[in-house]
């Protein structure tokens, strides 16, 4: 999978730019909530082949509950960036 290629790829619905999420070989689009399967290194951009994404808060990490998740590390990121100071004083 090359990235210039995703430079190109766009989803099929809302014509935006998509998303590659490499552990799980998907193209994400963030607005429709649709996963494309790429298969042998081929993106599948058809609405019929999408996964539909749960309809979580945390759209950037990109934790499903509903994946079967095929034995990797990939969700080893607790930390997300939150923009909390808890040292915050005037
Ligand atoms: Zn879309």
């Amino acid at each position: 999978m090359e990235s210039r290629l995703l430079e190109i790829l766009v989803c099929p619905l809302c014509k935006s730019s998509l998303r590659y999420d490499r552990q799980r070989q998907e193209l994400i689009c963030r607005a429709d909530r649709l996963a494309f399967p790429i298969r042998d290194g081929v993106p599948i951009l058809l609405e019929g082949e999408a996964r539909t994404l749960a309809p979580t808060a945390t759209t950037r990490s990109g934790a499903d509950p509903e994946t079967p998740s095929s034995a990797q590390p990939e969700a080893a990121a607790p930390a997300q960036p939150e923009p909390s100071r808890p040292d915050e004083q005037p």
